[in-house]
C-alpha cells in the first residue's frame, strides 16, 4: 500500500487488534471502515498517531489524493462533525479514512454533544 499523500510505503500496525496503516514518510494513517470511529474510543492512541503534527499539517493542504485502497478512487476531503477545524479525507467508495499525522490525536467520536449539534444543523438547513 503507497501512501496517498507522500508516496511513500505504507507499513501495516496492530493496534487493539485492528490493522491499520502507516506512512513510512508522512506518517499519515490510513483506516479501513470503521476503524476509526473503533480505534478512537480506544487508550494508547500515541502508540498509533507517532508523526510530527507539523509535517502532517504541510501535508494536509495536499489534494487530488487516492484512495490507498481501492486505488481508483477519488478521497474527498470533509470536516469531522463537531470538529470543523479538522479535514480528514475519506473514500466514497470503501469508507476508509486517511488522517494526517497528529489528526488521529486530535479527533474525537461525536459525542451526546456532536449529536445534538448535527441534528440541530439537519434541523435548521
Ligand atoms: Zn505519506
Ligand atoms: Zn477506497
Amino acid at each position: 500500500m503507497k501512501c496517498p499523500k507522500c508516496h511513500a510505503p505504507m507499513e501495516s500496525v496492530l493496534h487493539h487488534g485492528q490493522t491499520v496503516h502507516r506512512c513510512g514518510g508522512c506518517r499519515g494513517l490510513w483506516f479501513g471502515e470503521n476503524q476509526l470511529t473503533l480505534l478512537a474510543s480506544k487508550k494508547h492512541r500515541h502508540m498509533l498517531d507517532i508523526g510530527d503534527e507539523t509535517l502532517g499539517q504541510a501535508f494536509n493542504d495536499c489534494h487530488d489524493s487516492t484512495c490507498p485502497s481501492c486505488q481508483t478512487t477519488r478521497l474527498q476531503r470533509r470536516p469531522v462533525s463537531g470538529q470543523e477545524y479538522l479535514m480528514v479525507d475519506e473514500c466514497p467508495q470503501c469508507q476508509g479514512h486517511f488522517l494526517d499525522a497528529g489528526e488521529f490525536l486530535q479527533y474525537q467520536r461525536p459525542g451526546v454533544f456532536g449529536q445534538l449539534k448535527a441534528a440541530y444543523a439537519r434541523l435548521v438547513a
